[in-house]
């Protein structure tokens, strides 16, 4: 078995582990990257998921900067799409967020890596985890070189299912994943309307496929295992011919045709750790001791006010050291997860996880012995809002008396 030392090592290449390898990176350490797929960007570019939701409260004000802020503009860099500069308006509909094209987006997530010159290992799959006295030293990873066995000062686990924190024995929680999933189609008529409009934004348009039948909601599964990951992939392809069969008897197959299928399973909520600290429903313009970011609710851009403030412990798991967490596995419950799956907010916490992670090496201490005090310190010299009060003030409390508990979605489950 061969053996190789990186000072960080990320698993997961979506928007959360690419975050995360930008920030540990930019900080001159060692990085490698294990993806299990061929591409950059997980569900946000293999699912399809098209949309980047906010980065502003809503009433004109930017609250997540730095590598969210990067991505935003890069999932624009070689696609169609611009951001509405209505945004500022403080009583606009306009939000600082993007509609995107997954390969375009997929480019300049595979640009910004190599400017970083961050080593990304492709079709590449972490099997298992290696620990003493509950510290995480190294891993294994498989791929057509056989097994290789990964060792680190730090890791940060970015698979979206929590695998390197399963597979560590870490706690968990598990979500519900509802049964609905995105593929782009065209059609002949569509090109000819974005040539003659010079237009290229009409050429790909996105169906939202919920599944007919609730008796095969089969992906409201708890957590997520391989039989019915296998099931939900299947059901997938199954609904997108029935969609594609139905469109095409009514159109034809030249104005009706599948572009792009997800090749990835479409799936949300599935594991996420027992943290430190957790965040929950009940926490909307909740200070945290432990704060280290805030992010706005925007599972629905058109509800402003709601805001969470990020402790770092939703990013440790609690008995694991070595480890910290980033994107849709972090601590988080209920429809407090729902917003903070979404890519806005996992841009987020792999960037505090990849600084995190770097100030680990750099000052030879583990992500648990790190004080939230010294990751302040460095996110706010990047400009980051680490609490309500950086942000807003101490008038904040002004703004949050204004939030209404009525207006919160807590069945919410549709991006
Ligand atoms: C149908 C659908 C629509 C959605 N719509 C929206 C939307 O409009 N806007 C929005 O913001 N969010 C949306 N979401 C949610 C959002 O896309 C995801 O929650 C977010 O992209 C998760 O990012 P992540 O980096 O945490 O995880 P993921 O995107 O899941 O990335 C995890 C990465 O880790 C890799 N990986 C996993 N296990 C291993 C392993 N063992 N070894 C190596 N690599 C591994 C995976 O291949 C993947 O690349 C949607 C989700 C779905 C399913």
């Amino acid at each position: 078995m061969k053996n190789t030392h990186a000072d960080i090592i990320i698993a997961g290449a979506g928007i959360a582990g690419v975050s995360a390898a930008l920030a540990a990176a930019r900080h001159g350490h060692k990085v490698i990257l294990i993806e299990k797929y061929v591409v950059c960007g997980g569900l946000a570019t293999a699912g399809n998921v098209l949309w980047y939701p906010p980065l502003c409260d809503g009433y004109g004000k930017q609250v997540i900067h730095g590598i969210a802020d990067e991505l935003l503009n890069m999932s624009l860099a070689y696609g169609p799409g611009n951001i509405d500069p209505d945004w500022k308006l403080n009583d606009s509909k306009a939000r600082l967020m993007a509609h995107f094209t997954p390969a375009a987006f997929m480019l300049a997530l595979f640009e910004l890596l190599k400017g970083a010159k961050i080593d990304v290992w492709f079709d590449t799959i972490v099997t298992n985890t290696h620990l003493e006295n509950n510290q995480l030293n190294s891993i294994s990873v498989y791929n057509k070189s056989g097994t290789t066995h990964l060792s680190a000062h730090c890791f940060v686990d970015a698979t979206g299912d929590a695998d390197l924190a399963v597979a560590s024995g870490a706690k968990i929680h598990v979500g519900q994943n509802r049964m609905n999933f995105w593929y782009l189609y065209t059609s002949l008529n569509a090109a000819k309307k974005a040539v003659s409009e010079d237009d290229a934004s009409s050429l790909l348009r996105v169906k939202v496929v919920a599944d007919p039948d609730p008796a095969n909601h089969i992906s409201m599964m708890s957590g997520v295992d391989g039989a019915t990951t296998s099931q939900l992939v299947s059901r997938t392809h199954e609904l997108a011919l029935m969609h594609t069969k139905e469109k095409q008897a009514e159109h034809g197959r030249h104005n009706h045709f599948p572009a792009i299928l997800p090749t990835m399973a479409s799936t949300r909520m599935t594991r996420g750790i027992i943290g430190r600290s957790t965040i929950d429903g009940d926490d909307i313009w909740r200070e945290r001791d432990d704060s280290v970011a805030i992010y706005p609710s925007t599972t629905n851009p058109a509800v402003r006010n709601q805001m969470w403030e990020l402790p770092y412990g939703s990013l440790l798991p609690e008995k694991i050291d070595g480890l910290l967490m980033a994107g849709r596995c972090i601590d988080s419950r209920n429809w407090a997860w729902n917003d903070s799956r979404l890519i806005n907010v996992v841009a987020l916490t792999g960037e505090i996880a990849g600084t995190a992670a770097a100030m680990s090496v750099t000052k030879k201490c583990t992500p648990h012995t790190l004080t939230t005090e010294e990751l302040r310190k460095t996110l706010r010299s990047k400009k980051h809002y680490c609490t309500f009060s950086d942000c807003y003030g101490t008038n904040w409390k002004d703004l949050a008396a204004r939030f209404q508990p009525e207006q919160v979605d807590k069945t919410a489950n549709g991006h």
